[in-house]
């Protein structure tokens, strides 16, 4: 074997490996996986790192993947979940072979359970679910049976008709699967198939007031749709007993359960009934609220598909559960920004220059949009006698190292000149107000003497020719690296400062943004148009700051 093929099946992840040995072996002539939300919520970042492997696992092996949405339960599901899953995918640059619903399968699905029932092998039980519970035992002492586990297939039969046909109220009866009261793994121990709800469902309407369980909905869709690898993340792993003794006592198409790590991330919790909890309690302003974990809110945020799909790839697939931290996941889009986002300068702080040398006209400098990229466009930016530049970019006592803005001390203006601070204009409370300042105009950029040298160069505006903004700085929505495993409710440890709304100046080129155009504020971040924005007044989320906390860590192990 050639080193190269020994290091590309060395970076196989495991699933990997089976998909490969099952295709080589015969086993399957193709793959087909699936990913299958329940539509109760928006999808979150855990999703997308699911979505990827399913998805990426089918591309990869020539294979397909569907969309089943497992709307097994009537109560939380909803189309407007549906829609926003859907468009999800989509975005993350993924298509599926079909879109199905485990609803579509709720015939099929009863039909089976009447075959277990012919079989023997499964019962309806008046039992409370308060007794089923307590006859379930422990894992250290076996169940006891259910006084309604002997019952015969023509009682079974026809009770479990009708609770099909509406005779019982909800929770009078369920039915069950005839396993093992005694197993040591408790899903085995007589597990619940089905259960009475009287409620409106989505797309069934009122057809139906029994719903299938996952554990009997889910395996069966599996097999109906030949799924070949069915991938779930650990929690279900005590669950795959029972997914194979469904497939074998029905005698369907033989689909296999595998199962990895659920994704984690720091700072954040990962469960739609949280993230709901967080909506509907008014934490956030919505899913897509950028500081959500959702994909919708990552893409209001300005994150690209493409830094997500980076993301999944390099925490990688791992068979223990871990906490990712949620840097990794800003370094991805960081450098994905780098390449693809266009340069502008935008004051947030402002702080007056009058250049005292510099006459009432203005002037248009080319500026490079993306130093980063080697076709890099160019655009004009006005200059005048009147500027904005960061007020944290002046001290009036500056320390030994400060090398911007000081009184007697030169700057570079970005792409435009050097600088010297003259005169420092305060008002009655001792309030600087304004520089006055002079230019050198043999400095200009680009131009024979800008080799001059100064230490530093800052960003600015010119004042008559800014646009005003606003702009949305985010920081971590959860003060805690762990906020589901703290004491307490999680919602105890929300960061109160995570939003903080500011007025900025632009330069004009601004005014043209386009929703998809990823920006760097130079010095203050990578920056995208928000959904908020009106004609009058242009809005920015920022994405991520400049800063790489993430690579300065790595560098240091
Ligand atoms: P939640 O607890 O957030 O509601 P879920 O597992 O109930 O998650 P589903 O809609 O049932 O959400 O999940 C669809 C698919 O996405 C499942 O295969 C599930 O295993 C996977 N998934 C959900 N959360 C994560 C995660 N954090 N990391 C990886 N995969 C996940
Ligand atoms: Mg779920």
């Amino acid at each position: 074997m050639t080193d190269i093929k020994k290091e590309e099946e060395k970076s196989l992840n495991f699933l990997e490996e089976i998909v490969g040995e099952d295709l080589a072996s015969g086993r399957y002539k193709s793959i087909l996986t699936r990913f299958p939300p329940e539509p109760n919520g928006y999808l979150h970042i855990g999703h997308s790192k699911s979505i990827a492997l399913n998805f990426g696992l089918a591309q990869k092996y020539g294979g397909k993947t569907n969309l089943r949405f497992d709307d097994t339960n009537p109560v939380t599901e909803d189309t407007e979940y549906v829609e926003s899953i859907k468009e999800d995918i989509r975005w993350l640059g993924f298509e599926w072979e079909n879109e199905f619903y485990a609803s579509d399968y709720f015939e099929q699905l009863y039909g089976f359970a009447e075959d277990l029932i012919r079989k023997g092998l499964a019962y309806v039980d008046d039992s409370s679910a308060e007794e089923i519970a307590r006859m379930k035992g422990t894992p250290t002492e076996p169940g006891t049976d259910s006084p309604y586990r002997s019952r015969s297939i023509e009682e079974n039969l026809r009770l479990f008709r009708e609770m099909r046909a509406g005779k019982y109220r909800d929770g009078e009866k369920v039915l069950r699967a005839k396993v093992d009261m005694s197993a040591p793994n408790m899903q085995l121990r007589d597990p619940i198939m089905y259960r009475i709800k009287h409620a409106h469902h989505h797309r069934t309407g009122d057809d139906w007031c029994i719903y299938p369980m996952y554990d009997f909905a889910h395996g069966q869709s599996d097999s109906i749709e030949q799924i070949t690898h069915s991938i779930c993340t650990l929690e279900f792993v005590p669950h795959r007993p029972l997914y194979d003794w469904f497939i074998e006592k029905l005698d369907i198409f033989p689909s296999h359960q595998y199962e990895f790590a659920r994704l984690n991330m720091t700072y954040t919790v990962m469960s739609k009934r949280k993230l709901l909890q967080l909506v509907n309690e008014g934490y956030v302003t919505g899913w897509d609220d950028p500081r959500m974990p959702t994909i919708s809110g990552l893409r209001r945020r300005g994150y690209t598909p493409e830094s997500i799909r980076t993301f999944a790839e390099k925490i990688g697939v791992a068979k223990r559960e871990n906490l990712i931290d949620v840097s990794l996941l800003e370094f991805c889009v960081r450098e994905h920004l780098n390449k693809i986002a266009a340069r502008r300068m935008v004051v947030f702080d402002p702080l007056k220059i009058v250049l005292t040398n510099y006459g009432p006209e203005e002037e248009w400098l080319p500026v490079e949009d993306n130093p980063e990229d080697p076709e890099s466009t160019h655009r004009q930016v006005p200059f005048s006698r009147e500027l904005y530049i960061e007020r944290e970019d002046f001290m009036e006592n500056p320390p030994k190292k400060f090398f911007r803005l000081a009184p007697g001390q030169k700057v570079r203006l970005k792409s435009a000149y050097i600088i010297q601070c003259d005169e420092v204009v305060k008002d009655a409370t001792g309030k600087i107000t304004e520089l006055r300042c002079s230019y050198l105009p043999e400095s200009k950029s680009g131009g024979e003497q800008s080799n001059i040298k100064v230490q530093a160069t800052i960003h600015w505006v010119s004042i008559v020719h800014a646009i005003v903004a606003e702009v949305r700085l985010y920081d971590r929505l959860f003060r805690v690296e762990d906020p589901a495993n703290e004491d307490g409710d999680f919602k105890e440890y929300i960061n109160p400062d995570s939003l903080q709304v500011t007025a900025a100046y632009a330069e004009p080129a601004l005014r043209q943004v386009k929703f998809n155009e990823h920006y760097q504020f130079l010095r203050k971040g990578y920056f995208y148009l928000d959904k908020d924005s009106s004609e009058d007044l242009l809005i920015f989320n920022r994405t991520a700051t400049l800063r790489d906390n993430w690579v300065k860590e790595q560098k240091k192990q």
